[in-house]
């Protein structure tokens, strides 16, 4: 059964010329013209050697770069319950504009995607209005209260990709013991959110020289990195498959590491924001900068992009979190956790990490859609025969964050107001045109002579 949802819309038909191809699993990197017909990635040959379609457009693709459609393993798309913030059709749009073709979408939502019936209301209006496939993730415990767990082999009948309680951690070890043994029957990923709340407390950003000078609550790493320790002990107790969520930490890297060499089935994810960003950036009091986990420090962030590029971290997720307006626009402790990502995720990565030399283009590539078989999607492949899933992407191309606006229904994205390379121009998922970037606008024609 396929366990990812969109509406229908035509097959895509297209030429994109001369694209220089880049896809680390096909180890295609070089230029190409990329032919799809009905959808489907028809023929690849040298550019300029495929004739124009009969039907369809051409897309100049010189100097730009094709590459697989990236897999975002953690979305909020705030459907059901807070659509003022984002809903599946608004957060799919800006999934698509960042070069996504697949996203996951997590259950916190209101209700709670606890119960078969929630998650059966959700795939409909996503077979409506997703612009690109989207999966669920039901919850693990009920209403995420951690005391009872939820009838996880009829949510997974119902077409849920996996199980979490992001937002929350399952705080009782035997409450995840008893979920992960379930997990066996019922199949799909466990994803944590890792928090012990007796260390997070009511912290607001992580705890260290930056907090201590501000003046606010701190979050230790701590409070991370010992249940990412716990739970892989469990998960490899009972041969679980469990994948942790936004990774913030040098300690959470380093208990991964271990665990995966102790053969534990477990993966793991880490957020653009964690891999470019620091805490000396909460100075400004911008709440634009508050997440769960928070932004920690430049050593934190280095173990970060260590741990991508050797694959101790499996896998970028954006965990796209909008927020309205006036709820951000409070004092910065009582601003809600999240940033927005979607849109931002590939060109934050390439501007702050390939530019700068901290991680190859290739690596960022493969990450960037890695996340497709943590739960047992197809990897998106730039490949004769293939489902057209593929973005593509002008690297020399800057433009500021936001002053176009965003895609998302929300605006509470922390590169807001940056400088950023690698503008997303097209983006087909499962065989659609997904997004088009506007035509730039033809340069001016010479003034009449006065
Ligand atoms: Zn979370
Ligand atoms: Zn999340």
């Amino acid at each position: 059964m396929s366990r990812l949802f969109q509406r229908p819309a035509a097959p895509a038909e297209l030429l994109i010329r001369g694209a220089h191809v880049l896809d680390p699993r096909t180890d295609l990197d070089e230029p190409h013209d990329i032919l799809i017909r009905a959808g489907t990635i028809a023929e690849l040959g040298s550019p300029g050697s495929l004739p124009a379609p009969a039907e369809g457009e051409v897309i100049d693709g010189a100097g730009k770069h094709a590459f697989p459609g990236f897999v975002d393993p953690h979305v909020h798309l705030r459907a059901p319950g807070q659509e003022y913030k984002e809903t599946i059709e608004t957060g799919t749009a800006a999934a698509a504009a960042g070069g996504f073709c697949a996203v996951l979408a997590m259950p916190n939502t209101s209700p709670v995607v606890d119960d078969p019936a929630v998650l059966r209301s959700l795939v409909d209006t996503a077979r409506l209005t997703a612009r690109v496939p989207v999966g669920f993730l039901a919850s693990i415990t009920r209403r995420l209260q951690g005391d009872k767990l939820t009838e996880m082999a009829a949510l997974r009948d119902a077409g849920a990709l996996g199980f979490t309680d992001d937002g929350n951690p399952v705080v009782s070890a035997g409450m995840l013991r008893k979920a992960l043994q379930y997990q066996r029957l019922a199949g799909g990923v466990v994803a944590l959110h890792e928090e012990d709340p007796a260390l997070s407390s009511d912290g607001v950003m992580h705890e260290g020289a930056v907090s201590a000078r501000l003046g606010l609550a701190g979050i230790p790493s701590l409070s991370e990195s010992t249940m990412v320790a716990r739970d892989a002990a469990l998960a490899r107790y009972e041969h679980a498959r469990v994948h942790f969520q936004h990774l913030s930490c040098i300690e959470s890297v380093e208990a991964l590491a271990q665990a995966k060499r102790s053969g534990a089935r477990i993966s793991g994810e880490a957020c653009p924001h964690h891999l470019t960003l620091t805490d000396d950036v909460v100075r400004t009091l911008d709440t634009r900068f508050k997440m769960n986990p928070p932004l920690r420090c430049e050593s934190d962030r280095a173990a970060l992009v260590q741990a991508l590029a050797s694959g101790v971290i499996d896998c970028v997720a954006t965990d796209h979190a909008p927020h309205a307006q006036h709820e951000k626009e409070v004092p910065f402790e009582e601003a809600p956790m999240g940033t927005t990502g979607s849109e931002t995720a590939f060109p934050a990565l390439y501007t702050e990490l390939v530019m700068t030399g901290e991680l190859e283009l290739d690596t960022l590539v493969a990450r960037m859609t890695a996340g497709a078989a943590l739960f047992d999607l197809p990897t998106p492949r730039v490949a004769t025969g293939e489902p057209a899933n593929l973005c593509l992407i002008d690297l020399e191309a800057s433009f500021e964050v936001g002053a176009a606006g965003y895609v998302s229904r929300s605006q509470n994205c922390c590169f807001h107001g940056r400088s950023l390379h690698g503008r997303v121009l097209l983006t087909v998922a499962a065989g659609q045109v997904a997004f088009q970037a506007p035509l730039p606008t033809p340069a001016r024609a010479p003034a009449t002579r006065r």
